[in-house]
């Protein structure tokens, strides 16, 4: 058992290896999204790699040796491997998921220390779902990758650099994300749905895959769904009415709208999507909130060198609302390299920083102290661009030029959706 010891709390702990269960595209189990760019695979006794289609109980996944190894080393404050990214975020001043983690299970922290055997042993049950239902999705977004979209499958070698293209078998893997239909992961939530408090959903498209609907039935029949809070991250090119009845029986419905920019320029970036359907959405959502228990909306929006200096028409477009979060989450894009922000010539970097200043300034007083860490964030963004002191030429060729290749397939322009690259698109 272990004793109460905020300073080593405080240094490496993290809720989410005693009551947090991911799956990712693949069904494979992870530890935690924020993670996904390490080797962050729950694996066996046997050092293979665990999947939900394989029928595990929750207790075989979360008392793993490696599982109980990485509590161990949470608790004797060490930082695991896999937990980099929020390391480094801690160390550079910034609020990292663990920190974010930790208060939201403010009265329970000490409970699963305490409850923790010396060998990492635990019996608390899995509280917190995140699933990615496979690749299943109606957009072909430019940064995205044919990993969280099949559309990309049969593009994605024809327009890639030789680094980036997959192999045949890796491509075949990618269309074979049938996990989804095992009855498997209908009986994992019959055994989760009853000790559930939070569910997130994200793709592929969630609100496209029957089997969210079929989770969500499930979780209905377990009557557990009044303590259920179910979260999204979905593009909001649909709003199917059979899931909006669904939500009814839960406890409250959060959404992350995936949105890049406004009408033609998310157009363009998140391609096939329609701006007219998205808009249409948010303000159904703004009408009709309380009726399907949606308890939030915020735009979450990467920021890459196709929308920075376009940014402004985003807080200008909410200005009309009163139900959705009066400013979007901005996250850096950082894969692609080539869409960074970074690699953008000097003076649309400089235009950019002025835009994004003056948004801060005009909005940072104008929205509720609980929001406060979305306008605080643009400084973020502001540095993450400039943090690079000389162009990248290279990189910012190599992003025209994917551009050019992936319209000339679609027969679209990018100085049309973006007049302000259309000088350099002339060079
Ligand atoms: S510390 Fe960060 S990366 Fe590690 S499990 Fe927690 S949220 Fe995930």
């Amino acid at each position: 058992m272990f004793k109460k010891n905020d300073d080593m709390q405080k240094r490496t702990y993290c809720p989410l290896a005693w009551t947090h269960s991911f799956i990712n595209q693949d069904g494979s189990y992870q530890v935690c999204c924020s993670s996904e760019e390490f080797d962050n695979f729950i694996r066996n006794n046997q050092n293979e790699k665990m999947y939900i289609q394989e029928g595990h109980t929750s207790s075989d996944v979360m008392n793993s040796n490696f599982m109980k190894e990485l509590r161990l080393k949470m608790l004797n404050g060490q930082w695991p491997s896999l937990c980099e990214r929020c390391r480094l975020t801690e160390e550079l001043g910034g609020t990292s998921r663990r920190q974010v983690e930790i208060r939201s299970f403010e009265n329970q922290n000490q409970n699963f220390i305490e409850s923790t055997a010396p060998d990492g042993h635990i019996k608390t049950p899995v509280t917190s779902l995140d699933y990615r239902l496979g690749n299943l999705c109606n957009l072909q977004c430019r940064m995205c990758n044919p990993r969280s979209t099949k559309l990309w499958i049969k593009e994605w070698n024809q327009l890639k650099p030789k680094d980036e293209q997959f192999s045949s078998e890796t491509m075949d893997s990618y269309n074979k994300y049938d996990w989804i239909n095992s009855p498997k992961l209908i009986e994992d939530f019959k055994q989760k749905a009853k000790n559930l408090t939070h569910i997130h959903f994200a793709g592929g498209e969630p609100l496209l895959a029957p089997q969210m609907s079929a989770i969500l039935e499930t979780c209905i029949a377990s009557k557990n769904a009044a303590n259920i809070t179910i979260t999204y991250n979905t593009n909001l090119t649909i709003l199917p009415q059979k899931i909006l009845n669904l939500w009814k029986h839960f406890k409250g419905v959060k959404i992350l709208a995936s949105i890049d920019a406004i009408g033609e320029l998310n157009n363009y970036i998140r391609h096939f999507s329609q701006w007219d359907k998205i808009d249409q959405n948010l303000k159904f959502i703004e009408k009709n909130h309380q009726k399907y228990k949606i308890e939030e909306c915020m735009l979450s929006v990467t920021v890459q060198a196709l929308n920075v200096l376009r940014l402004n028409e985003i807080y200008e477009y909410l200005e009309q609302f009163n139900f959705l979060v009066p400013v979007p989450n901005l996250i850096n894009l950082h894969v692609p390299q080539y869409y960074q922000t970074k690699i953008l010539p000097p003076k649309v970097k400089f235009l950019a920083s002025q835009r994004l200043k003056n948004i801060k300034e005009r909005y940072e007083n104008k929205i509720p102290s609980y929001y406060k860490y979305l306008t605080d964030n643009i400084s973020h963004i502001i540095e993450f661009m400039n943090s690079e002191n000389h162009f990248q030429k290279d990189l910012f060729y190599q992003f025209l030029k994917f551009q050019t290749q992936f319209d000339h397939k679609k027969k679209i322009t990018l100085s049309d959706a973006y007049p302000e690259f259309k000088m350099f698109l002339e060079k």
